[in-house]
């Protein structure tokens, strides 16, 4: 048994600070640092997609046009590679036909794409013949990757000792496309080993394999991993995931502590630490100014930065966000792309409440620290969320966040009690406009006791969620897959094909 430093391999659609739409590219970016730090070889494979300027990123290419079976025939792809922070290698796969484009997701043919993305990562290591002991995967783009281990490469003596966990980022994006898919990657006449449920009829089901075919399957919070074993959470998968409970873990997201610090981040307006707010409240100047807001600091800054989804909450903000405008003294600050319909709702809100009100339907890191940075408190309502890095950030820069208490926000989040002092934030629990409104009311009320709120603010701010933990419970994860990879060898072998 290996007990010493590993070789892993993480698999992820987008990664920072190349690529990025949301927590999965954090996640991919921050971990690999923590694992190297624990002394693993970790490197990262991620598609090279037209966008990442390869001047910029200092990308230099390590191997040229290599053979990808695709669809009974052969593609080719490059692989770049570039470093992140001074140490960890990144794969980038090139091939013009899929990845120059403007965007990373939500084209015709991203089976396609993704599909070769990671066969093509695959046949990568075995010419640059580093032999992982572990393939990390992350949601329904890599999710092919534990089914091939158990088919086409199953025999294959390069990967005879590789194990494959699998990590639900998001179990709502499942990655659903036509029966074509597994022809184009090759695993059609292994169709006998998966059961009728994994995937709808005469579809295929990305996330249902990954979840199937994994050593080990794990997600973003232990209340999440929780959660999804109902079907008010499960997505339809409930039963399957309930079948791998012995397989199935939660682990924490952290955060990349030393990009996301309001010590030394070049992002934002002035720096500061606990014992130096008054740089916040410089940051809360600046952020009205810019964003063209009453310049009242007495007032509270209520900060949103969010994929504007139903997931998220909007349909509850929706609700009220009418009634807190005329009812509350509060300024809001919101940064956000998503549906036309909370676009529209709330360029409505701008429009009535100019200086209360500054709207950003956009996607902009920079923008997003200095609001992290200079709001007062943060709102995430989520109807359900994996682990939630918003909030996690909120805390980092001393924004406080209200939260509902469910997956990661709960495992994140304690309600404050005046009475006690306790609580880092304001929650609530039912998925109810009300009882957000409600806990919107507390802290504001709160807010207004200047002492009560600097602790609240302090408290965030020297909370640990850091990767450290996180990443040391990968590593146990890792070898637990490689045990139970030994103990079931015999298994893995007998698989029909
Ligand atoms: P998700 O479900 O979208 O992954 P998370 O809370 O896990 O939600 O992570 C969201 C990440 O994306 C955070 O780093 C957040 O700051 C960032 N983010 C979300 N929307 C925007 C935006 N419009 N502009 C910049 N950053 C954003």
């Amino acid at each position: 048994m290996n007990e010493g430093p590993l070789k892993i391999l993480l698999l992820s659609a987008e990664v920072v600070p190349f690529a990025k739409t949301g927590g999965l590219a954090d996640v991919a970016g921050a971990l690999p640092k923590a694992l190297k730090e624990l002394g693993h070889d970790v490197r990262i494979a991620m598609p090279h997609y037209g966008f990442i300027d390869r001047q910029k990123y200092n990308l230099g290419q390590v191997l040229s046009n290599i053979d990808v079976p695709m669809d009974g025939q052969s593609e080719a792809a490059s692989i770049l590679e570039g470093k992140i922070g001074t140490s960890v290698p990144i794969y980038m796969v090139e091939n013009s036909k899929y990845y120059d484009r403007e965007g990373i997701y939500m084209y015709q043919d991203d089976a396609d794409r993704f599909i070769f993305f990671c066969r093509a990562a695959l046949e990568m290591v075995k010419h640059l013949n580093w032999k992982p002991d572990v393939l990390h995967c992350n949601d329904w783009h890599t999710a092919i990757i534990p089914n091939w281990l158990r088919t086409i490469y199953r025999d294959d003596p390069f990967f005879q000792n590789t194990v494959t966990v699998y990590t639900i980022h998001n179990l709502a994006y499942q990655g659903v496309f036509g029966k074509r898919v597994l022809e184009v990657a090759g695993i059609a006449k292994y169709q006998h080993l998966v059961p009728p449920g994994v995937s709808p009829e005469n579809q295929i089901n990305m996330m249902g394999r990954g979840i199937f075919f994994a050593d080990i399957v794990n997600t973003v919070s232990e209340t999440y991993a929780n959660e999804i074993l109902t079907p008010e959470y499960g997505e339809g998968y409930d039963w399957l995931l309930k079948e791998r409970r012995d397989h199935l873990y939660g682990i924490l997201n952290g955060v990349d502590y030393e990009v996301n610090n309001p010590a030394t981040d070049p992002r934002i307006f002035q720096h500061y630490d606990i014992h130096n707010l008054n740089g916040k409240t410089e940051n809360k100047k600046a952020l009205q100014q810019y964003a063209g807001l009453a310049p009242e600091t007495h007032i509270p800054l209520i900060g949103i930065i969010s994929r504007l989804s139903d997931q998220k909450g909007f349909d509850l903000i929706g609700h009220v966000i009418e009634g807190m405008m005329s009812n509350l003294n509060f300024q809001l600050i919101l940064l956000g792309t998503g549906s036309e319909y909370y676009h529209n709702l709330f360029s409505e809100i701008k429009h009535k409440y100019p200086e209360r009100a500054a709207i950003f339907l956009t996607f902009n890191n920079e923008l997003a620290q200095r609001i992290y940075a200079g709001s007062d408190m943060f709102l995430m309502p989520s109807r359900f969320e994996p682990c939630g890095l918003g909030q996690l950030l909120a805390l980092r820069y001393g924004s406080i966040p209200i939260v509902r208490e469910t997956g990661g926000l709960k495992d994140t989040v304690t309600n404050y009690d005046p009475m006690t002092n306790n609580g880092n934030g304001f929650t609530f629990k039912n998925y109810d406009s009300l009882a957000m409104y409600t806990s919107i009311v507390r802290a504001i009320e709160t807010y207004h006791y200047h002492d009560r709120w600097q602790m609240l603010i302090q408290k965030g701010m020297t909370a640990d969620f850091s990767w450290k933990n996180s990443a040391a419970k990968y590593v146990e994860l890792y070898r637990k897959a490689l045990v139970h990879r030994l103990e079931h060898r015999n298994e893995y072998a007998n698989v029909p094909g």
